[in-house]
């Protein structure tokens, strides 16, 4: 039997239909959400994340200035545009597009980014916030996952969940994201040894390694959730995700594809932390 298709194309565009309603009925009181994008260099990966985060917000009605800057921009002067946006009362969320020059300590700017405008949730102070339970603009690509599980009806509570990575952007917070969620989560990364016992007992596998194709099927368990956070590029240019999607989807449950799995969902979550930030923002 094939594996039902998690689609976060459809899902992600819920997502930002409501986030749409949300923000029209803010900028009906006269407070437009506003993200503010800050992008260095030409990298064109970057630029495309960038354009299609803008695109988004276009489809949101948030409004989204961009602060592009050169590659040889010191960190002096990111930080100094991070204080401006910081006091700007009109700006609601602050993204900065990672990763940032080598000269550029992507830790500093993070931390200089105001709590309440983070709304890409990878401060200490959001990331804290998370672990301790409390309420927090969540880091997007694993809030996705998590949206994505619930609309599908995937059950978590008492499931075992099997994370691939332990990045602070994904593997770490969608691990203490599954626990919030019930499951009992194991979490490897590239020093476990023998992956496939735990890969192959995973009633949910998330898998955010970077690695093109790498979860096969006799990886995974028969009727599991698989959802493939990966972004690769095979030798022939295509993009492809950390799951060899076509053999895995004969032996999963549901499985989200690459393209049109976390991507936009990822994307959708950003839109959804933005209105939520102007809608906290408002009452201030
Ligand atoms: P990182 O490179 O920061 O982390 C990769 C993790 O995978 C590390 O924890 C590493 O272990 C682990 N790992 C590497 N090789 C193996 C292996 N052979 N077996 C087990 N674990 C392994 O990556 P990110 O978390 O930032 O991203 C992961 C993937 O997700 C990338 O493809 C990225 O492009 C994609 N991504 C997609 C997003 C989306 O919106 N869809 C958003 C963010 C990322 P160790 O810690 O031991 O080094």
């Amino acid at each position: 039997m094939t594996a039902k298709i998690i689609s976060g194309k459809d899902i992600s565009s819920d997502i930002k239909n409501e986030a749409a309603a949300a923000a029209a009925a803010l900028t009906a009181v006269g407070r437009q959400p506003t993200l503010a994008v800050i992008v260095v260099g030409e990298d064109p990966a970057s630029r495309v994340y960038v354009n299609n985060k803008k695109k988004a917000c276009v489809f949101c009605g948030i409004n989204s200035p961009e602060y592009a800057f050169p590659y040889e921009t010191t960190q002096e002067t990111l930080l100094r545009c991070i204080d401006e946006l910081n006091r700007a009362p009109e700006v609601d969320g602050i993204l900065c597009q990672l990763p940032l020059p080598a000269h550029i300590d992507e830790n500093a700017v993070i931390d200089a980014i105001d709590p309440k405008k983070d709304v890409d949730g990878f401060s200490p102070v959001n990331a804290c916030n998370l672990l301790a339970g409390k309420d927090c603009f969540l880091p997007c690509t694993p809030a996705g996952i998590i949206e994505m599980l619930r609309r599908s009806g995937i059950q978590t509570a008492g499931k075992h969940c099997v994370i691939l990575g332990r990045s602070n952007i994904v593997g770490k917070p969608a691990a203490v994201l599954m626990l919030r969620e019930n499951a009992t989560v194991t979490v490897c990364h590239s020093k476990t040894k023998d992956l496939k016992s735990y890969t192959k007992s995973a009633d949910i596998l998330i898998a955010a390694i970077g690695k093109p194709n790498f979860v096969t099927a006799d990886m995974v368990k028969p009727g599991a959730a698989v959802i493939d956070v990966g972004i690769n590029r095979t030798p022939d240019g295509k993009l492809c995700g950390d799951v060899d999607f076509e053999h895995v989807k004969e032996v999963a449950g549901a499985i989200s594809p690459v393209p049109g799995g976390v991507g936009p969902m990822t994307i959708a979550m950003l839109m959804h932390n933005t209105v939520k930030a102007a809608q906290m923002h408002i009452n201030e």
